[in-house]
């Protein structure tokens, strides 16, 4: 049993590790908080450059972070933070914290929303290293402020209520990582991926269908 998520906020900001991480759990969530005029900030710790296969970084950082504008556009975010820190290495990259922090000081939001710091989303399905260390410096970087906390990942405790237009959003804009999930799946075609990655990450419950997320923490405010 799950609550409805709170509605007393203006200014979400999403920090997750990678280019993509936003659209596997959350962005039909995004896309309805958008269109009600909420103001919605993408944190990326890394530009994803290591994330597709037989691509040199060099190459595939700016690839994956144009995909990654064009897919935060189809749900309304038009900013993106970029923190330029190595790919598949954040667990040992210092100052991780810090550098959520000043985004936070440069952009300051009353809702923060971190990716699953779990070691695993269910049997035989591992977490990355990457997620829960910048799901812990996330954590960190909040300590002291006021604000909403939430955790995108499985045992949620809250919900948002999303429409068809809300999930279709979000499928085109899982579908903007295009030569990304071209590669990841070759046999699949992109939009077909997409349609099942959201599909799986929305519940549904009697007609609504919804965007889970877990509580870490409440501003003393309410
Ligand atoms: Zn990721």
């Amino acid at each position: 049993m799950t609550v409805p998520f709170p509605i007393d906020w203006k200014h979400a900001m999403v920090v997750v590790a990678h280019p993509d991480d936003p659209e596997y759990g959350m962005a039909a969530a995004v896309a309805r908080w958008t269109r009600e005029g909420k103001r919605v900030t993408y944190v990326l710790a890394t530009s994803g450059e290591t994330g597709i296969e037989g691509m040199p970084p060099s190459e595939a950082g700016p690839l994956r972070e144009e995909e990654q504008r064009r897919a935060a556009a189809q749900v309304g975010v038009n900013r993106l933070i970029w923190l330029d820190l190595p790919d598949s290495r954040l667990s040992e990259t210092p100052g991780l914290a810090d550098a959520i922090g000043h985004a936070l000081d440069a952009h300051p939001a009353d809702l923060v929303i971190s990716t699953y710091r779990g070691p695993e989303w269910g049997p035989g399905l591992p977490n990355q290293a990457d997620h829960i260390a910048i799901g812990e410096a996330t954590i960190e970087a909040v300590q002291g402020r006021d604000v909403w906390v939430f955790e995108n990942g499985p045992g949620s405790t809250h919900h948002v209520e999303v429409s068809d237009g809300d999930v279709q959003a979000a499928i085109r804009s899982l579908a903007e990582h295009q030569v990304y999930l071209a590669v990841l799946d070759p046999t699949t075609p992109v939009r077909a991926q997409a349609r099942a990655v959201v599909y799986r990450s929305i519940t549904r419950a009697d007609r609504d269908s919804r965007v889970g997320f877990t509580l870490v923490s409440a501003p003393t405010r309410n």
